[in-house]
């Protein structure tokens, strides 16, 4: 068995664990990253790619606001061009509830440095005039915009990688312990890796990996439906949703418009399929219609959906554990983490070389399941 000493563990190679192995790397530690497949093939690899923060719980917001500080200069943090676009988020009313949840939001985002300007209809019009007259008004967020996921974390992994870390694909840990000299992870393929801290970034399969140290949580996987068009001139600039997100809109430079909405699929972690309900297709493309009336006769060319974590308050866990010293979770994003990933990986790497971060991360303590009992209690 192939032995290895290493600074630091990483289990799980999606953006967080990615960005962790970059931050880590550069601060000259060792890293070794442990992935069941390839980097960013699971959750980071196929959303969205929706850069936004309207909607994002409030205390989220100094997380998400130092997100967006890197993903404006992704490219020279990375070394390439993950197709970032700063093209503007619209978060769109169709009646007078919409709008008065919108102006409490921004009123609440402002107190965290993040201005959300309030537009009413024929101000959508006159700046968007493809827009539905059934839009009352809008929260806008010029600074908020999108990124190719596809290409994101695999761009994270090689910077990590021309840094030092060393990431290991095809490599599922499957043993996973800690005594008196640290953690001790063997991986499926035999490989042992030991290291005095250890970062959990298993995305949807986080759960296994905490049970382990005896912290239970009721993680459960869901599978946020999205369908993509055949390409038709570019004309949808920022990204637009509907309060609640029933339906969120974006177009790509080559064309294709990507639909996506409410309800979340279900999700299987266990035969690792995401399954696309044909029903919620047509309702989201329905609600999209209603909103981007031109989109009337489009083909779908493809649907898709993804296996990602969440947690029954929609908040992810992101800082130490409570019962192992020098283990650092940071997992249940609930459908939201790829805008706050980069900002992520930094706070991971400050907490486990420092002990400690500038970012407020308390309400995402995994102390808020300190009671659960769940089926992972004795994995
Ligand atoms: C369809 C879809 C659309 C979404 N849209 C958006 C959006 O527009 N905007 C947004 O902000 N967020 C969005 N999200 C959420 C976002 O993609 C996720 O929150 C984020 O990517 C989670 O990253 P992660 O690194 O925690 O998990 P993942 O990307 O799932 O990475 C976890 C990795 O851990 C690996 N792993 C698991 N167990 C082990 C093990 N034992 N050993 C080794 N490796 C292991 C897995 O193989 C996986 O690669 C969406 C999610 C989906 C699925």
């Amino acid at each position: 068995m192939e032995t290895i000493g290493t600074d630091f563990v990483i289990v799980g190679g999606g953006l967080m664990g990615c960005s962790a192995a970059l931050d880590l790397s550069r601060k000259g530690c060792s890293v070794v990253l442990l992935e069941r497949g390839f980097v960013g093939a699971e959750a980071s690899g196929v959303n969205f790619g929706l850069l936004r923060r309207q909607d994002r719980f409030l205390a989220q917001l100094p997380l998400a606001n130092r997100a967006v500080e890197i993903w404006h200069r992704l490219e020279s943090v990375v070394g390439e061009d993950c197709e970032v676009e700063i093209r503007g988020h619209l978060r769109f009313a169709l009646d007078d509830e919409d709008m008065a949840v919108i102006e409490d939001y921004a009123a609440g985002a402002r107190e965290y440095g993040f201005d959300i300007e309030i537009l009413d209809g024929p101000d959508l019009r006159r700046r968007w005039p493809w827009l539905s007259d059934r839009l009352i008004g809008a929260g806008w967020s010029p600074d908020d915009g999108v990124a190719n996921p596809r290409l994101v974390t695999p761009a994270y992994a090689r910077a990590a990688q021309a840094a030092g870390a060393d990431i290991r694909e095809e490599h599922e840990a499957v043993e996973m312990t800690r005594d008196a000299n640290g953690f001790r992870i063997v991986t499926r393929h035999g490989l042992e890796v030991r290291a005095p801290v250890m970062l959990n970034t298993a995305g949807a399969w986080s759960h296994h990996v905490s049970a382990r140290f005896g912290e239970p949580v009721p993680l459960t996987a869901i599978g946020p439906p999205e369908a993509v068009t055949e390409p038709v001139p570019y004309f949808i600039e920022p990204t637009i949703q509907r309060v609640g997100s029933p339906v969120v809109v974006r177009q790509v430079k080559r064309g294709n418009v990507i639909v996506a909405g409410k309800p979340r699929g279900i999700a299987d972690n266990v035969a690792n399929r995401a399954y696309v309900a044909p029903r919620n297709t047509l309702a989201n493309m329905r609600k999209a219609l209603e909103v981007v009336p031109s989109l009337r006769s489009i083909n779908l060319i493809r649907v898709w959906s993804g296996i990602e974590a969440a947690l029954p308050d929609n908040l992810p866990v992101i800082g130490p554990s409570l019962t192992t010293p020098g283990l650092f979770h940071a997992f249940g994003f609930s459908g939201h983490g790829f805008q706050v990933g980069p900002a992520v990986g930094v706070v991971l790497s400050e907490l486990a070389t420092d002990g400690r971060t500038a970012t407020p991360i308390e309400p995402f303590t995994m102390g808020r399941f300190a009671d659960y009992q769940g089926e992972d209690a004795d994995a």
